[in-house]
């Protein structure tokens, strides 16, 4: 833990949250100048760090798996690949596309449901209900934003069909994804300043709000 996370209470969550954000960035930046997406040894694990297929080793970031295959280790190993291939007698061509098929079908482990918060309110001067729910994603897939669905109890396969309820659905992987059961009624979809339909991702704190006021 930096020295900076021990000010305060509050400070040690935001600067947790800067550190997350701060190594996004970095990657994203790399990203763009390289593309690992050619580079046969990579792979991305679920809880966002980097594995070498080559040299079986783990890198907390893409700049340390970077800086890896710049060392002597990763070289070496390369070199004896390069050296054994070519004894094989094995066209390079064949090589690359046997890898980026083993490392294709990236499957995401699901890693269990959200922590989420619901407050429902009822509007003093109009009535009307409103609900608003905040999801917690704290890790979350890197670049990924959360999605949302309102889906009717018809279309869902879970439990029985109840004409009066319909469902809100919260979807980010690798987390599972999270049904609300809320009432069959029109919902407000007047968005914009005054609107009543409201949904927002916070990349710092990792939390999807969504809030709904019925009609
Ligand atoms: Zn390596």
């Amino acid at each position: 833990m930096s020295d900076f996370g021990k000010a305060g209470s509050g400070g040690l969550q935001s600067s947790q949250y800067d550190n997350i954000d701060r190594r996004e960035r970095t990657k994203q930046l790399v990203l763009e100048h390289i593309d690992i997406s050619k580079d046969p040894y990579i792979i991305s694990n679920h809880i966002g760090s980097f594995e070498c297929r080559l040299c079986l080793t783990v890198h907390n970031n893409i700049g340390n798996y970077l800086a890896h295959t710049q060392g002597k280790k990763h070289q070496t190993h390369l070199a004896r690949r390069a050296a054994k291939e070519q004894r094989e007698n094995l066209v390079s061509k064949n090589y690359v596309q046997t890898t980026s098929s083993r490392i294709a079908p990236k499957k995401t482990i699901k890693i269990g449901r959200p922590g989420y918060k619901i407050i429902k309110q009822r509007d003093s001067k109009t009535g009307q209900l409103s609900l608003l729910f905040q999801i917690d994603y704290p890790e979350i897939e890197s670049g990924l934003q959360p999605r949302y669905r309102i889906m009717s109890a018809f279309e869902q396969r879970v439990e029985a069909p109840n004409k009066d309820y319909q469902y809100l659905l919260f979807a980010a992987e690798p987390y599972e994804t999270i049904a609300f059961k809320i009432p069959n009624k029109e919902i407000d979809r007047t968005t914009g300043p005054d609107g009543k339909f409201f949904t927002h991702w916070d990349r710092n704190k990792l939390t999807f709000t969504l809030q709904m006021y019925f009609k």
